[in-house]
């Protein structure tokens, strides 16, 4: 009983053109069972196989206009709860999906949607292939290249969506330096750099969040509490933060000293920054089981965590720039460079990394401008401005 031909696409028409060709069943009729059906794929066309526990599965198959839906329905059947699930396929595939249905007195219908959007569907048919197997044949126009082409077309949307959402700014770790027994440098006034890099961490986050409510500020602290160096980096990667920035303010014995500068990880190039990175260092003194903690911290090991790093110096390098730039300019303190030295707060973050040195606390003028509302603010500001700088040089790519 096989019937081809054009269809409404109304489900219900089926019913009844299925009604009145069959004619009613002895209740005591056994239900021929459906066991599973299988797809293959040719090089042009799909073979759909329905296997049967008896012979002479009675079936109807009825196409729609536009040859993208096809229904095949058969009569005095059962099948199993888990064939009665849907399938969909993956969208390089020329079948969309196939959905059963039960429909009243034993029919069960199964609605099959082709990809006609990749595949000119040429024709199908079904047939008894086998006593106990009805096959359905899809032919479509074998265009080889066209296929691998748009396989290759939806490969890459998939991959410029990944790239995307790598490089979608959507969370920043504010790492304010040191805190709790740690008050990191002070200045002659009694000024202690944890206040200072919280204070400038804690208005920095408010300006973010009012100017990219969608980014999610993550903080190291946002009280005066002690927090390890190496947890620190942590923290950001367990939130997979998209950027990583340290704040802090510098010291010199040269209390003439004065300026900004902005680190990333890497080998110290000067004296200088080996100096400030072994005072940032220092901290871990404070931390109780710091030999055992720190032991892999080596500068052997900060060389081949500097190239494994590579992936991130370009963007931290960016970054670094546009923060000392931004700050510098704004603020008018002395732009003292971007830098590479080994701070150890900067080598668990998995992700671009910076340390700002936002002015030296020793300084009795920088003191002064880093204690003071409108300082802090500014420094804020042009963090932010960086941050929005550089959010659209990376997001655009
Ligand atoms: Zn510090």
């Amino acid at each position: 009983m096989e019937v081809q031909g054009t269809y409404s696409e109304e489900l219900n028409l089926i019913k009844l053109s299925f009604a009145k060709t069959t004619p009613d069943l002895p209740p005591t009729m056994q239900l021929n069972q459906l066991i599973d059906y299988k797809v293959e794929t040719k090089a042009n066309g799909v073979l759909i196989d329905f296997n049967f526990s008896r012979d002479s599965p009675k079936f109807e198959y009825i196409k729609s206009n536009k040859e993208s839906t096809s229904y095949l329905t058969i009569a005095q059947s059962s099948l199993t709860d888990e064939l009665l699930f849907s399938k969909t396929f993956k969208k390089s595939y020329p079948i969309k999906s196939i959905q059963p249905i039960l429909l009243p007195q034993s029919i069960i219908q199964f609605t099959i949607e082709f990809n006609t959007k990749e595949f000119k569907i040429l024709s199908s048919s079904a047939t008894l292939s086998k006593p106990n197997q009805i096959r359905i044949q899809v032919n479509f126009k074998s265009d080889i290249k066209s296929i691998y082409e748009s396989e290759q077309r939806a490969s890459q949307t998939q991959h410029l969506v990944d790239e995307r959402q790598k490089w979608n700014l959507d969370v920043i770790t504010l790492d304010a330096g040191h805190g709790g027994k740690d008050p990191g440098a002070n200045g002659s006034t009694g000024l202690l750099e944890k206040n200072v890099s919280l204070a400038i961490s804690l208005k920095l986050a408010q300006i973010l969040k009012e100017q990219f409510p969608h980014i999610k500020i993550i903080f190291t602290r946002d009280t005066d509490k002690f927090v390890p160096l190496d947890e620190r980096g942590k923290i950001a990667n367990e939130h997979q933060s998209k950027l990583f920035i340290s704040l802090h303010c510098n010291a010199s014995s040269n209390i003439s000293a004065y300026g900004v500068e902005v680190y990333l990880l890497g080998l110290h190039k000067t004296e200088a920054a080996l100096a400030i990175a072994e005072r940032e260092n220092s901290v871990i003194n404070a931390e109780v089981d710091f030999k055992t903690r720190y032991e892999s911290y080596t500068e052997e090991n900060l060389i081949t965590l500097t190239m494994a790093q590579n992936a991130f110096i370009t963007q931290s390098h960016s970054l670094a720039e546009l923060v000392h730039s931004e700050i510098t300019f704004n603020t008018g303190q002395q732009p003292r460079g971007v830098r590479q030295a080994g701070f150890m707060v900067l080598w668990t973050p998995s992700m671009p990394s910076i340390l700002v040195e936002t002015g030296y606390i020793t300084n009795k003028d920088e003191e002064k401008f880093l204690a003071s509302e409108e300082g802090q603010n500014k420094i804020a500001q042009s963090i932010a401005n960086a941050i929005a700088k550089y959010k659209n040089k990376y997001e655009a790519q």
